[in-house]
């Protein structure tokens, strides 16, 4: 048994192949898994700036890390569903649950459609992020039924436990160009990296607590060129941080893009970054510093989890403790006391089954 899972785990480490929908076209869920293939050819810088560890929260930008990121975040890949979502949610009514923080919300609409419009990147959405939210509202569990998606797999209806489930809508379009008026399949480096950049920052849609569930974004201020629209962020680690800093990794990194691609690799990047409305720098200093509490924190979880069957509870006490200590100190260099909450908790919630 051990076995097993020391085989499953390692295999889980090399790749990174989600569930894609076979409601895609066959040729359009080869692209989409060959975009996640492609993240192994952007491995040129290894050191990570400082900027980039302490949002990814890894040390270096590694095909691996990478992808490691994507793999807790990102499970099912769907095609948009054009007829509207609510086809494929079943709420449960005689489940006991209890959500955690249950009267804190992120964003105070109630609408599920409305909630799904909170995503202004048309091209990809977080559904599961979405639904998540939706059912904390209600506080039921909400199941969705993907067996459509997956005929050959006899899946069971996916509860949605939390925004981690990872069901992600592509809207197809984004794999296409235009040439000669037609319409063909888009392998170019460039839309590779664009297409990429946007599942990071779905990805993020994936993690957070109370008030960051989600990183839903947020209204734009009136200095913005989206002022009024649901189209930015209130935190310097969202979704629009998440893929801004891989487009600006990927335009070192990518040697296949032209000099042109990555003219707009910048473009797209620098327009990400203008939609993070509370951008707040912290010093060079407080960065370094939480980078290398980060990695302390990241060891230390490693010897947890790898102590965890053999070591005594005194030992794994005494490492929890460290694990909260370490927790609270980068806490506090993120978001000092005096100044509003920029960066926000990262930590995924999940429904209790009772
Ligand atoms: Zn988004």
């Amino acid at each position: 048994m051990l076995l097993v899972t020391l085989v499953i785990s390692l295999q889980s480490s090399l790749g990174f192949s989600p569930s894609i929908s076979t409601l895609f076209e066959s040729e359009e869920g080869e692209l989409i898994q060959s975009d996640l293939d492609f993240l192994s050819t952007l491995t040129e810088v290894k050191e990570a700036d400082p900027e980039f560890q302490l949002i990814f929260e890894f040390q270096e930008m590694t095909a691996q890390n990478l992808k490691s990121w994507l793999r807790k975040r990102v499970s099912y890949l769907i095609p948009k569903d054009r007829e509207g979502h609510v086809s494929i949610l079943k709420v449960s009514r005689d489940v006991d649950i209890l959500y955690p923080d249950p009267n804190i919300s992120p964003i105070p609409t109630d609408s599920l459609y409305t909630l799904m419009d909170q995503f202004q990147t048309v091209q990809m959405e977080n559904l599961g992020a979405g639904i998540y939210l939706h059912g904390k509202r209600k506080r039921r569990l909400i199941k969705v039924d993907l067996s459509h998606h997956f005929p050959d797999r006899k899946l069971e209806d996916l509860k949605i436990l939390s925004p981690r489930v990872g069901l992600i809508e592509i809207n197809q379009d984004i794999l296409y160009r235009e040439v000669s008026k037609e319409k063909v399949l888009d392998p170019y480096p460039a839309s590779r990296v664009i297409r990429l950049s946007n599942l990071f920052h779905e990805g993020r849609h994936s993690d957070g607590h109370g008030d960051s569930l989600g990183f839903f974004h947020s209204v734009c201020p009136n200095d913005s060129d989206y002022a009024g629209l649901e189209a930015c962020d209130q935190f310097n680690n969202g979704a629009y941080s998440i893929g801004a800093l891989f487009l600006k990794a990927a335009h070192k990194a990518c040697v296949s893009c032209s000099e042109g691609d990555k003219e707009l690799l910048k473009l797209i990047y620098l327009d990400s970054r203008s939609r993070i409305s509370n951008r707040e720098s912290l010093s060079s200093q407080s960065i370094e510093e939480i980078n290398n509490l980060t990695n302390q924190l990241n060891l230390t979880y490693q010897e947890f989890y790898s102590d965890f069957s053999g070591s005594s509870d005194e030992k794994l006490n005494s490492l929890q403790v460290k694990i909260e200590k370490l927790n609270k100190k980068i806490n506090l260099l993120k978001n000092p006391a005096a100044k509003p909450i920029t960066y926000g908790n990262t930590e995924p919630e999940f429904l209790m089954l009772r």
